[in-house]
Order: C-alpha cells, then structure tokens, then sequence
C-alpha cells in the first residue's frame, strides 16, 4: 500500500533527492567510490559543498554582506551557539513553543533574557501581538514555525534590534526577505536533508562584538573563513540538502512552492473546519502553520480519537499521531509532500465521518 508520510522531522524528502543520495552511496559522481568514505576535502567533495552554499543563497536571495555556514550539532546547540556570539549585556525572546522555551533558557547562562510575550497561557494555540520589543537588546529572537504547537509567523517582522531567526521547520516553505533578519538558523531535517545538518544565515558584521572569548568551533567566523571545512561538515547530509536544493530550483523555485504549500495546507485546514468530528488546536487562521496542521477530535468525540488514528494507519497514513503536549493529530506537509498525500487524508477524515 501506499504510504503518506506526515513524519514532523526528520520527515519526507523528494524522492529525487533520495534517488540521487541512493546513488551516490553506491558510486559517487563516477568514481568508484562512496560518498560515505572519501574526503570531505577532496576535490569532488568541496564543489558540492561550495555548490550547495551558493543555492542557498540564489534560493533564498540572501543579499550581499550575509555568510552561510553549515555545521553539527543541530538547531539545539544553536540554542547556545547564537547568544555566545551575539548576547552582550541583554536579548529580547518571544516564547511560541517549546523551542523558544528551550532557547531562553540557553541564552539565560549568558546574560539576561528578557521574554517580551509568551503564549504558554493558551498552550501556545497562538501567536502573541502587541509586545514592545526592548531597543536596548542586543538581539530580538523568534521561533518562525512551532512545529510542535502548529503555530507559524509567515510575514518578517519588523524589529529594532537584529532579529534572530529559529526556522528550523520552515525554511525554503516561502520567499522571504533575508535582509529583516541578522541571523537565521536551524537544522535541516525538516524541509530539506537527513539529520545531521544544521545551517546558520549570519550578518556579518554583528559579529566580534561580544566581549567573552569564543571557542573556536562555537565561533561563526571561524566557520565562515574556512567555507564551513573548519571541521568535517556532515558530508551525506549536504549532499543530499544539495539535490533537495536542485529539485526546489527546478520547480520554480519559493514562490512556487510557497503556492503549492498555502493549496495543501488549504485543503486540510478547510476540512478540519467543515468536519463535524475534528476541531483544530489554533483557531486563528493567521496564526496556524502551513507545515504542521495540528487538531484533535471535538470534546463529545473525544472517545474516537484511537480508532481514527488506526483506521487512518490502516490506510497508509504515517506519522499523524499529534506530539505528547497537544495530543490528537499533526499532520506535516513539507515542501516534498504531494498534494495527493493530503487528499488522501482528507478522503480518510471524511470516511470516518461518514461512518460515525
Ligand atoms: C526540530 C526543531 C528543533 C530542534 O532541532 P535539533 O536539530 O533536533 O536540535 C528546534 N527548533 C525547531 C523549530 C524545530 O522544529
């Protein structure tokens, strides 16, 4: 049977991407050997790597005075990464999930962390407006999507202050203006590539301001000098972000996934909404995510929601088990899942509803 992979990350990748990794284990670009066991400086090695920094910045239209840098340890070392780097005295945070949450608390071992709203009152079901944003922080930081919660913030703020940027679960879903924001992170095993990646967008010059000494691996230029071979960069993994990175040009690029993103996401939160059965966990339509569409069954339905996910198993949905903090459903519609995988949802809510 058909399987629909809703998995919240790692998640669906193109199969071309997979294809092209598959081949490249057995025999990397013709030369008899694995991308699995050369050097990460070898010659054929270095032009992916140089290759796929320059498609994220075509991508993504990251103006002049920005670096890319790929490197380990995953959004969460981020977490500390970003104020090492940045926190001076003070950093501003808006809390949206359990990311930010875990933010703050990295950032808390460098200097003081003021929360300017949080949306935990509501279990995070929204997201917060009306905040001032302090213009003495060295730094504002947002998470853009909650990929826990099902909250997204899809327009680029404004702030007085650098905006530091967790997009970890939507990056490359939408065009966006890199120039609003001094620094982007995130790990790539949501939208992009395996586990093991994680990218860093950085204004340049906001660097080299902190007055702490930086360890060397923990320090973007360090990174940014050496076009992120300091170390051994996850090499599979960016191979692989390389050929997601091609199959996204060769659709059109952002604005046409954003397109195909806003149908999908469309069509299942239009369902949720006219089904008798289900109820979404964010109930504003500006603030819900077009990646990860949470809901649950309705109160006098509660009961069902086991046997709605069973039957939805049964007929080949993957991974829609909702996390452990909201319970009932997320489903995850990365760039690579096809609308067809939704309708296929859709038929299954309906079906259910029908038989209930
Ligand atoms: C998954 C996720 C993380 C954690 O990423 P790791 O790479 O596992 O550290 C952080 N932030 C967001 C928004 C995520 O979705």
């Amino acid at each position: 049977m058909k399987k629909h992979n809703f998995n919240a990350g790692p998640s669906i990748l193109p199969r071309e991407a997979i294809e092209k990794s598959a081949e490249a284990i057995l025999d990397f670009n013709g030369i008899g050997l694995s991308i699995l066991e050369i050097s990460h400086r070898s010659k054929e090695f270095d032009a992916v790597n140089l290759e796929t920094l320059a498609m994220f910045k075509e991508l993504l239209d990251i103006p002049e005075g920005y670096k890319v840098v790929f490197i380990g340890g995953g959004a969460s070392t981020q977490f500390f990464t970003v104020p090492y780097n940045l926190l001076q005295t003070k950093a501003a945070y808006l809390v949206t999930g359990a990311w930010s949450k875990k933010a703050v608390k990295e950032a808390k071992y460098f200097g003081d962390v003021q929360v300017v709203a949080s949306s935990e009152d509501k279990n995070f079901t929204y997201i917060p407006r009306g905040y001032q944003i302090p213009t003495d922080a060295d730094y504002f930081h947002i998470t853009t999507n909650n990929t826990i919660f099902g909250t997204e913030i899809r327009q680029d703020l404004d702030s007085p202050v650098p905006l530091v940027a967790d997009m970890s679960s939507d990056i490359f879903s939408r065009p966006m203006d890199v120039s609003k924001y001094g620094l982007i992170y995130g790990g790539a095993q949501k939208n992009l590539a395996p586990a093991g990646l994680t990218f860093v967008i950085v204004k340049e010059d906001l660097l080299g301001k902190v007055d702490r000494p930086l360890p060397s691996m923990v320090d973007y230029r360090t990174h940014i000098k050496s076009d992120s071979m300091y170390n051994t960069p996850p090499v599979f993994a960016i191979f692989t972000a390389l050929q997601t990175l091609k199959w996204l040009k060769n659709l059109g690029g952002l604005k046409v996934i954003e397109k195909m993103n806003l149908e999908k996401s469309k069509l299942l939160y239009g369902e949720i909404d006219r089904n008798r059965l289900f109820v979404a966990t964010v109930p504003v339509p500006e603030d819900r995510s077009i990646m990860n569409v949470c809901f649950v069954m309705k109160e006098e339905y509660k009961e069902l929601e086991k046997e709605f996910l069973t039957y939805a198993t049964e007929q080949g949905m993957v991974g829609i088990k909702g996390h452990r903090d909201v319970g009932g459903f997320r489903a995850s519609l990365y760039n690579a899942m096809p609308l067809e995988s939704v309708q296929a949802l859709v038929n299954c809510m309906q079906k259910f509803e029908a038989n209930h």
